[in-house]
């Protein structure tokens, strides 16, 4: 049966040129990057090359680059490194209600070291507003944390005019970049950030492959801790081949972003426009023009989202409920409730992200298919009126 993947934002599949430059390095060049024999200054070169590669794609400098193990990892480095680095000069936090995971539970761990957090809310479009970030700044604040795009509803945050009062008072901004990074343009001067952080895998990369931008000056210190490798700020031996693949991604993404939005944004607004007048009872979830350009999310009254993805899987459909994290859990997710959606609403959620791969037909097999799958799990709920 064809297969409709449109989970783009939980991963990615590979690029045919990531995978082909990776090969190499999954087989005889299998050095240590910290060996001094050949083998090993062939595997240091590569991881180099890949450094200058990401560096150049996100307008940063290659010292400036430590490599993850994805995105998890570069968001947890961002918030423990630089709130342990700076303890004496302050321990309070800024961030975000809709922030992703990985920023928020290192951000609670640090209470129980002593650390103060500040979770901003958000508008019901999920935007924060910077006046509130200037707010929350005292002279205790070490980090202010706020994503540049949401992974569930594709809200994009002005990035710019926090990182503006950032500046002013001295504090350092992070942002998770996970989701905009060969999707709209990530330049670090132009955002204006001090740590930034990418995922490999979502963007046509490996699993298990990311790094932490840290402007220089930063100060940072390192969560995992042994040999030193990559200055001391993420110990162990690098993953050479997802390395050279992650390299690749971010090189096609500097280079193909536009296209790529260009691409799915059109697949977008057909999408939103049809479920939203196809099927009654329905809301767009999310900002309508500050939004990830591949990004639908919407909430259907009565029934639950799970219940909606199960069924689309039968007809060859790869959708999810919101966050891929969240999907186990079974709890509500955190963005949606911080919209002000009320608890049982929250679970009638479906988000379709778009990718390069995705096509017209593919629009018009979704939009064929959806509406009767949401009439049909309606007729069934207790809850449903009509
Ligand atoms: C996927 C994702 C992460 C986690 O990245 P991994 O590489 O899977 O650890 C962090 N933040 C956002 C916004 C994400 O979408």
């Amino acid at each position: 049966m064809r297969r409709i993947y449109v989970d783009h934002a939980a991963t990615t599949p590979f690029h045919p040129e990531v995978t082909e430059a990776m090969l190499p390095y999954l087989g005889v060049r299998f050095g240590n990057p910290s060996s001094i024999y050949s083998e090993g200054r062939e595997a240091r070169k590569a991881v180099e090359e890949a450094r200058a590669r990401v560096a150049k794609a996100l307008g940063a400098d290659p010292g400036e680059i430590t490599f993850t193990s994805g995105g998890t990892e570069a968001d947890n480095l961002a918030v423990l490194g630089v709130a342990r680095a700076n303890r004496e000069r302050g321990n309070h936090i800024v961030t975000t209600a809709v922030e992703h995971h990985a920023v928020l539970e290192p951000c609670h761990y640090l209470e129980r070291e002593g650390f103060e957090v500040s979770v901003l809310p958000v508008d019901g479009a999920g935007l924060v507003d910077p006046g509130e970030v200037r707010r929350a700044i005292r002279p205790s604040t070490l980090l202010v944390s706020v994503m540049h795009a949401n992974n569930e509803i594709g809200t994009v945050q002005p990035i710019e005019e926090i990182s503006a009062m950032c500046r002013e008072a001295g504090v350092y901004l992070h942002s998770d970049a996970v989701q905009t990074v060969g999707a709209l343009e990530v330049d670090v001067n132009r955002l204006g950030v001090d740590l930034l952080s990418v995922s490999a895998h979502k963007l046509y990369g490996p699993k298990g492959t990311g790094c932490l931008y840290a402007r220089r000056g930063t100060k940072l210190e390192g969560i995992i801790l042994g040999g030193g490798q990559e200055r001391r700020l993420r110990s162990g031996t690098e993953n050479v081949a997802g390395i050279v693949g992650f390299g690749v991604a971010m090189k096609l993404a500097a280079e193909e972003w536009e296209q790529r939005s260009d691409h799915v944004r059109p697949l977008r607004d057909r999408l939103i426009a049809g479920i939203l007048e196809g099927v009654p009872h329905t809301r767009l979830n999310g900002d309508r023009e500050r939004r990830l350009p591949n990004n639908v999310n919407v909430l259907f009254d009565f029934i639950e989202g799970e219940a909606i993805c199960l069924r689309l899987d039968f007809q060859g459909i790869a959708a999810s409920t919101g966050s891929a994290c969240s999907s186990e859990s079974g709890e509500a997710s955190h963005v949606l409730l911080a919209l002000g959606i009320p608890q049982q609403k929250a679970h009638g959620s479906l988000r379709l992200t778009l990718g390069r791969e995705n096509t017209d037909e593919d629009v018009d097999y979704l939009l064929e298919k959806l509406p009767p799958v949401i009439e049909e799990l309606r007729r069934m709920s207790p809850l449903y009126p009509g």
